[in-house]
Formats: C-alpha cells, structure tokens, sequence
C-alpha cells in the first residue's frame, strides 16, 4: 500500500471534483472510469495533472490504494469495488470526503422524493435571507471542488442513498427526511428495510444541538423512528396534525414553529403547488427557521422561488389541454403525489425503465382520476397488464410524439395530460431530462400544427 494514494472510481461531477480537492490536499491521485470520460472532464484531469484511466479499471493499480472514493452510480457488487473491500481498503464518497475538508455548517437533505425541491428551496431561503450558502450534493458542481476554497459558511446538500451507503464521519448540522417510499430496490437486495436503513444513516453522528427534520406522516419514518435512540432535536413536519413544534399545514396555511417563533403563509402564495410541495415548503422553511432566517426573508424567498424543471412543470394548453411535464417522478410515490396535484380527469402517460415498481399505492387514485394510460417505454407489459380493466382506456408505444398526440386525441378541453412516468428513462432517452425535453418538444410540435 503506497502511503496517501488516493483513487477515484467514476469520472462524473463528484469524482473529478473529489480528485481537484484531493490533489489540492496533497494526495497522489488516481481515477479510473469503466466507460468514456465527459471532454470537460477529462480536460480538467489533463489540465490538471491528475492520473486517470478509462475503458478499463486496472486492478492492481487500484488495490493499491490506501482510500477510494467512489461515485454513488457505482454498485457495491460490482468486482472491484468486491475486491476492494474484502481486503479492506475503505470505501467512501465524495460527500464524506469533502466534508472533511470544510468548516461550513452542513444541511443534508434526503428522502425518496422532494429532495430536489427541497434542497433549491431551503438554499434560495439562506441566500434571500444573505448568508453565504453552497449548493452541492446530487445537484450543481461538485460538493468536494467546491471546499477546495472553502469560503463559505453552509452548504445545502442533497444526499441521495448511494451516497450515504457510503458515508460514516459525516455529521449533518440539519438534517431533513423527506419520506421513504420503495425505489431503487434493486439496488437493496429487493429488501425495503435495507434502504430504509440507509436513509437513516443521515442521523449518524448527530449531536443533540442538531436538529432533525422529518414527515410524521410517512409510516416507514415513523416505524424505523420507534426503533432508534435519536439524539437530535427532532422537529416533524405534518400535513395533518397541528404540532406544538415543527411545521403544519392547516386551513390551508402553513405554520412554521420553533421555540418562541411562529411563521405562517398561505399555502396558495406559494409559487410551488400541490400537496407535495407544502411538505417541501415546510421542510425547508423549518431548517432556515432554525439557522435564523427572519420571517421577513423567508417570506421573501418563498415567494420568489422558482422551482428546476421536469417537476409538474407546466408545458403548454393546446387546444384547452393542459401539458404538464413531471418526467422527474421515476418511483410510484412521486406519481401518487402528482396525480393528486390535480382535480381534473387525467390522461396519465408513465412507463420506462420499471426499478421493481409495485403500482397497488397509486391504483386506486389511476382509477378515480385517469381517463386513459398511455404505456411509453421498450418493455411497459407489466404496467400495461397491472392497469388492465382498471382504467377506461389503455395505449402502448415507444415513441414520445406519439403519446403526446394520442394525449391530446384522449383528454377533451379543460383535462390534463400528465407525464408522470413512475419508471426511470433509460430504455428510451438518456435521463429524465433527455425525456422531460422531449416531451416538451413534441408538445410545442403540436402547437405548431395548430
Ligand atoms: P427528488 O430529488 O427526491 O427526486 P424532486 O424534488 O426532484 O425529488 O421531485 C421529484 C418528483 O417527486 C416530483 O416531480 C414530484 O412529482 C414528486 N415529489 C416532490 N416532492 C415530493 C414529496 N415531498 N413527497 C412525495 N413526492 C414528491
């Protein structure tokens, strides 16, 4: 073992960030990439003397290795990262290597769904309210390029499960659990418990002057709850329950509580809709609320916060057809949520590369609210097949234009045509962004046949 040589598996955003922030520490850097390299990332490794590979990982130049960071798209399994750790050379991410380097206060945020949300909102809050604020994790650059300077006093961070299954120093000075519902199961053995385990890995290490941000309502929080110690201050946020402390929504407001301080604004200023979204919009507003952002700057920034795309997202009304594009709803929660955004009949257009789904949560609200499922995806049978009978009218295809105009042929005036997927996107597109803008062009290619 050579003494300090530190490799990186995967050359995306986190690893040749990792290894910027690892060559500026003074590591003997090597990252190794089983496919291509992006051209700006391998320009940056050039750039700057960092020894990598791609095509191949070279195992006897990784074994050497005192520690490796691995990106969070690399599976455990896989014969490396097996060889690795049956010799015992720890395994970690780019979040838990880059957190060693910082002294910014840190907000980690991670749940099945409305991390995104989540995350954007609570650092527009921060910023609004002036502080100096990073943005990093699963979104943006790198969380590991950015401490290399580290100038600033938080960071916000998204914190998906693969990034925790290898994450053991970090500490979270907030951290928020949106919810958790199955996804990704083929990554957890099929096994539930194991990935509900993993989210809660954002809790080690916490002190009681942390302070920990969780949905109530979200029945495997509240059952994995009764079985752990928490040592954090525990602030629940609920849809349902007004809270002596933590967030609520009720008569349609939403209240905000902590100590002596009450924040209230009314859930239809919000600029982000539907139920989901409260939740979001509690979660964050609660961890600013507890950093210190005044009411004055949090209504501010709740009120000019504009949310990324691809999350029902508004598209365009054809013809008095309302296109919302929600292509970021990859697991069957975010479908639920989504389809109860709306009161209007529904032409549901899911599919796509199925992680496992179980569509018994969202069967009932399909067949109360949609009119007719159009099946998009190589393989959608088994979607095809669960919704058989259930709903009015059922299409399959593999091409997104097509959906989009036997969406318009299906929904009459005053209806919605929803891509809600449920599926991930790469049997047919190369991510859910690739999918989002197709869909949003196939709808603007109606508008022009108009
Ligand atoms: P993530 O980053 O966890 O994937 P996003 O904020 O990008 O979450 O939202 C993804 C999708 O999940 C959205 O399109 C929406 O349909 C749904 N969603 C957002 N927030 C929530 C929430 N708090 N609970 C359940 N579903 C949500």
């Amino acid at each position: 073992m050579t003494p300090n040589y530190l490799v990186i598996l995967g050359g995306g955003e986190s690893g040749v960030g990792a290894a910027l922030l690892a060559k500026a520490k003074g590591f003997d850097v090597f990252l190794s990439d089983q496919g291509q390299l992006g051209d700006r990332y391998r320009q940056t490794l050039l750039d700057n003397q960092i020894a990598f590979e791609e095509g191949q990982h070279t195992e006897t130049r990784i074994l050497l290795a005192t520690e490796v960071v691995k990106s969070p798209g690399i599976p455990e399994k896989v014969p490396i990262v097996q060889a690795l750790l049956a010799q015992g050379t720890p395994v970690i991410s780019e979040i838990e290597f880059a957190a060693r380097y910082t002294t910014a206060k840190l907000i980690a945020i991670t749940g099945s769904n409305g991390k995104t949300t989540t995350t954007l909102l609570a650092y527009h809050l921060l910023k609004t309210a002036g502080y100096h604020v990073g943005l990093a994790g699963n979104i943006g650059e790198s969380f590991a390029k950015q401490v290399i300077d580290d100038s600033f006093d938080y960071f916000v961070l998204e914190i998906s499960s693969f990034m925790l299954d290898a994450m053991y120093q970090f500490r979270a000075d907030v951290a928020i659990l949106t919810n958790i519902t199955p996804d990704h199961l083929d990554r957890y053995g099929y096994n539930f418990q194991n990935y509900v385990a993993s989210k809660f890995r954002i809790l080690q290490n916490m002190r009681p002057e942390d302070t920990f941000i969780y949905f109530q309502e979200s029945e495997a929080i509240a059952t994995e709850l009764n079985r752990q110690t928490v040592i954090p201050r525990q602030l629940p946020v609920s849809l349902e329950e007004e809270l002596p402390e933590g967030g609520f929504l009720k008569n349609s407001i939403l209240h905000v509580r902590t100590g002596s301080l009450h924040f209230q604004i009314a859930q239809e200023e919000l600029p982000v809709k539907g139920p989901h979204n409260a939740l979001n919009t509690l979660f964050a507003t609660l961890a600013a609320q507890v950093i210190g952002v005044p009411d004055e700057a949090l209504r501010r920034g709740l009120l000019t916060f504009q949310n990324a795309p691809h999350r029902l997202e508004f598209v365009a009304e054809v013809d008095g057809v309302t296109f919302i594009n929600d292509s970021k709803a990859t697991n069957v929660d975010s479908v639920f949520y989504a389809l109860g955004s709306f009161h209007e009949p529904i032409v549901l257009i899911a599919g796509g590369t199925d992680k496992g789904n179980d569509y018994t949560q969202i069967e009932a609200l399909v067949h109360e609210r949609v009119k007719a499922l159009i099946c998009l995806g190589k393989d959608t049978q088994k979607l095809a097949d669960f919704f058989s009978g259930k709903v009015p009218e059922i299409r399959q295809t593999q091409a997104i234009r097509e959906a989009v105009a036997w969406g318009l042929e299906l929904a009459r005036p005053g209806e919605v045509v929803l891509l809600s997927p449920a599926c991930a996107s790469f049997d047919l597109f190369k991510n859910y962004e690739d999918r989002g803008e197709q869909f949003k062009a196939a709808v603007e290619g109606l508008r022009v046949l108009k």
